[in-house]
Order: C-alpha cells, then structure tokens, then sequence
C-alpha cells in the first residue's frame, strides 16, 4: 500500500493519492475548483459552482443554453421576416374590411365589347354583377 503523502495542488490539504502520480488534488471538488479557476482565467467566464458536473459538461450546456436562445431568436425573426401579411392573424377591422371590400374584384370581360360612351364591362366578384364604367 502507497503511504506516499501529497498536497492537494487546489486547496494545499495533505492527503494521500489514491492513484499516485496522477492525481494532484485532494477531492473532485478541488480537481473541479482548480480547473474552473483556469478556465475562468483564460476565458473570463462566469463561476460555475457546480462541484460534482465536470466543468466541461458545464461550458457545454451554458453555449447550448446561448445557442438555444439565438435560436429561438433567429427562429422568430425569420417566422416574422416570412410571414406574409395575409397570413398574420386577422383582427376585427381586417375581417370587416375583407367583408366590406376584400373579396370584391373587378375583372374586365374581354369579350364583351365596349358601351358606345366608351365604358367596358367588368364582372363585380362580390356582388356578381356586371358593371359598365
Ligand atoms: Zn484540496
């Protein structure tokens, strides 16, 4: 049996390894800590106090919870970008005015000739009545 005592490289506790020559800490909270604590100084980012998830699982899930976010955002912009007027939900003052003009449509009847005062007939869809003008 080892008796080989170490210092923890985290939290400087004398222990003695479990597996010698490979761990440098004292407790996976140490080995967490010491990591996080290099992690943060080269990126700067946020202290994740999570002792038992491995920090890499950490940086992870908090890029993924970002990427989820500008997703959604993205998602969103682009539903709005596409979503063409007629598509949007219609209020009450849409209906109304589909109802009072919007199905109405003019279309010329070709072969119908024009009046002697010069008007051409035109075919009312709403009221499906003909309509010199
Ligand atoms: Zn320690």
């Amino acid at each position: 049996m080892d008796r080989y005592r170490y210092n923890c490289n985290y939290c400087g506790t004398e222990y003695t390894p479990k597996r010698r020559f490979k761990q440098k800490y004292c407790s996976n909270s140490c080995r967490v800590n010491a990591f996080t604590q290099r992690k943060k100084a080269k990126n700067n980012l946020p202290d994740i106090k999570k002792d038992k998830t491995p920090i890499t699982k950490d940086k992870m899930s908090w890029s993924g919870v970002g990427n989820a976010a500008a997703g959604t955002l993205a998602t969103n912009l682009v539903t709005s970008m596409f979503t063409k007027e007629e598509n949007k939900p219609a209020t009450k003052g849409d209906i109304q005015k589909l109802l009072n003009n919007g199905f109405s449509k003019m279309v010329l009847i070709k072969n119908l000739p024009p009046r002697i005062d010069g008007t051409r007939a035109y075919f009312d869809t709403l009221k499906q009545v003909l309509i010199y003008k």
